[in-house]
Order: C-alpha cells, then structure tokens, then sequence
C-alpha cells in the first residue's frame, strides 16, 4: 500500500483472482486498441439527496443491473477517455486529466446528469493506476488508455432524469495505434447523415452520439474508406470532425506555415488533443487558426496546391493523417497520400511529450504514481 491509497476516500477491494504475471504478459502481448482491461475497477454509485456514495476499487468484472435501469431505455450515458504513460524517471503520469475530468462534467449537464467531484476523478485515476500499474506499458506510443463513464441506474421507465447513477473507470492496455507505422486514412464526406446539429449533443462525450454515427462509418466502409467526415447540420458544407477525432488543414501561405481546425460552434467535441496541438503548433512557429472550411474550400485548396495537408487527432490515435477524400462532389489525393511532414513534426512532439522525453513547460502531465 502506498500513500495514494492510504489518503483514498475509495474502498480499496484487491482481486482474489488477478492475473499471474504470465497471464498478464501474454495479454500485454500486441494488446490493439480497448480489448484488454486491467485486474481492477473504480465504482462510485450516485443517489439523488445523497449524492456520492462511498466508491470503490475491486476486481474488474460484469455489473448488476435492474432491466428497467434508465441508461437501457433513455441512453443517458457519457464517458471520457485519456492515457498513462510510463516516464523516464519510473513514475507513471498522465496528460491533462483535469480537462477531461472538467469535460465530464460538461457532458454530465448536457444530459441532467450529476457532476463529480474533479478530485474525486482524478483520485479515482490514481488508485486505479497505483494498483494496476503493472499493466502500462512501457514502450512510445504504447500506454495505459483510462476509461471513465457514467450510466443512469434508476429502476423506471418513466421519461426524465434518473435519480441514481453509476460512475465507472476501467484501464486498458493500448499497444501502438499504427504499429506498422503512420498510415494515412482514406475520408468519405458525409451528406446524408449528420453527427450533431445546433442544440443537440455534439460537444458532450455522450454515448448516443456514437450510436448515431455507426451508420455512416458503415457507409464509409461501403464507399471504401476507413473514416467519416462531419459536415454541419444546417448548410452541409462546413466541415466539423472526422469519425470520433478533430480535424486540421495545413495550408502554405507565402512562405508560412498555417494550421486550421474549424471552430468550436458547440457542435464539435472540444478535443483536448484539438487544444494542444493549436498551442504546439503556435510553438513551433506555425501560425494556427480556428475558423469555418468547407468542403469547396478544401477541394480548392488542394487544386490550387495551397493546403499541403490534412490530419486528425485525438487521445486514442494521436494524429492520424488524411490521405485521400471521396464525396459525392468527386475524390481528390492529400500529400500524395503520405504521412506531411506538418502532422509528423506535431505528432513527434506530442508523443514525446506525453513519455515526458521533452520537457513539460506547459503542465499538462500529472504525475499520478510516483
Ligand atoms: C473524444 C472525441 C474527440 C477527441 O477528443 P480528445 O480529447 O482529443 O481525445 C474528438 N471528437 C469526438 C467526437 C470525440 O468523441
């Protein structure tokens, strides 16, 4: 026991039935993305005049519940999503948690949910990776990927708000997201399905937005491409995501370097990959911009050989670069269809940062075990 879980206000439950440290190193083994999960889980129940209950850290494993729980009727249903890292030093830290504890919570009022605590979260996080801290892994681009949700509980099918709540954080194992190398992916536009419309839910991290958009992505398969690009519900012209990541366009501007990702209209999820990269880029000396593009601005570009490229990011990828776009309006290739030397140089900065190998002037690692 260390002094992380001994000033826990979390009940700390070991399992009786982890993995042996073969077990474990044979599904650390090439883990993928989100397939393997550690020996433990926090659970924090919330009850409606009671608040939050007294959480706790057990064996990870299946959760009860009443068929008639809200979250299986009504989808009141949010989650976040950040990573562990291994650091030079032997500590382990994690990027920016504190904004993705304060996105929950935006997301939590989006759907009438209760907030939580931002300490209780982050706590949560560190007991989480104090006992499981075998399971991250070491090598760059590898980490221990933490995922945080909250479902309503509530045994009636009455429609509005739950009064009980359940907040759940699990770990899981992350191998390299491209371990054969950067691999940029091939978009289709999308004009006959939408991710998020004015006063809907498209900045809240909310399960729902994720069960509209399947449908697209399997369009997108049909039209053999890997990935959805987002237009806006009212004009269908102004781009706003690709899949579940942000999106950047590299234009070269006499003799500059600028960076654009559309702007947050409150109908793109405010990635917190999104946020760094504007301020690593700005660092680099690129000048970085948050505007509208559309979609004939960025066949334009291409044309006229002003945007040289095109990527995406998130926490899970980092930085996926975009090498092809198809739509009903025609096809068109970005930067031959290889990895720009824009997304690579941001995309070696941010990693090295996040495996604290350059220095964190910024403060976005959290040292979570020491
Ligand atoms: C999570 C998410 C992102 C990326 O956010 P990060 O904080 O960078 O991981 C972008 N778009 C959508 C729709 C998302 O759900």
């Amino acid at each position: 026991m260390n002094a992380v879980m001994s000033t826990s206000t979390l009940e700390i439950r070991p399992s009786d039935h982890a993995a042996s440290p073969e077990e474990r190193a044979k599904r650390m083994t090439n883990p993928g993305f989100g397939r393997v999960f550690t020996d433990h889980m926090v659970v924090i129940p919330y009850k409606e005049g009671q608040g939050w209950g007294k959480g706790v850290l057990k064996a990870y494993g299946p959760i009860e519940m009443d068929p008639a729980a809200s979250v299986l009727h009504y989808g009141q249903a949010i989650f976040e999503g950040f990573k562990a890292y291994h650091q030079p030093d032997g500590s382990i830290a994690s990027f920016r948690p504190e904004a993705n504890a304060r996105r929950f919570n935006a997301s939590a009022a989006r759907l009438a949910m209760p907030e939580l605590p931002e300490g209780l979260f982050i706590e949560a996080a560190q007991a989480l990776i104090a006992q499981d801290r075998a399971w991250v892994p070491g090598a760059v681009g590898e980490s221990l990927y933490m995922r945080p949700l909250m479902i309503a509980t509530e045994a009636a099918l009455g429609v509005r708000a739950s009064s009980e709540y359940l907040f759940i954080l699990m770990a899981s194992p992350s191998g390299a997201y491209f371990p054969q190398g950067v691999k940029p992916v091939t978009v289709w536009i999308s004009e006959d399905y939408v991710r998020a419309a004015p006063g809907g839910t498209g900045f809240a991290k909310c399960a729902g937005n994720y069960a509209a958009s399947l449908v697209a992505q399997r369009q997108a398969k049909g039209e053999g491409c890997d990935q959805v690009v987002w237009l806006d519900a009212i004009h269908r012209e102004y781009i706003e995501e690709m899949g579940g990541m942000n999106i950047f366009f590299v234009y070269q501007e006499k003799g500059e370097t600028v960076v654009v990702t559309p702007e947050l209209t409150g109908t793109l999820l405010p990635g917190i990959t999104r946020d760094s990269l504007l301020q690593l880029a700005r660092e680099q000396g690129f000048r970085a911009e948050e505007r509208k593009i559309t979609v004939s601005e960025w066949k334009n570009a291409i044309a006229e050989g002003r945007m040289t490229e095109v990527f995406a990011c998130g926490t899970a990828a980092v930085i996926t670069p975009v090498g092809h776009a198809k739509s009903r309006q025609g096809n068109w290739d970005i930067h031959q269809g290889v990895t720009g030397p824009v997304a690579a140089k941001l995309r070696e900065t941010l990693l090295n940062l996040q495996h604290g190998l350059a220095p964190d002037t910024h403060g976005w690692m959290k040292k979570i075990v020491g």
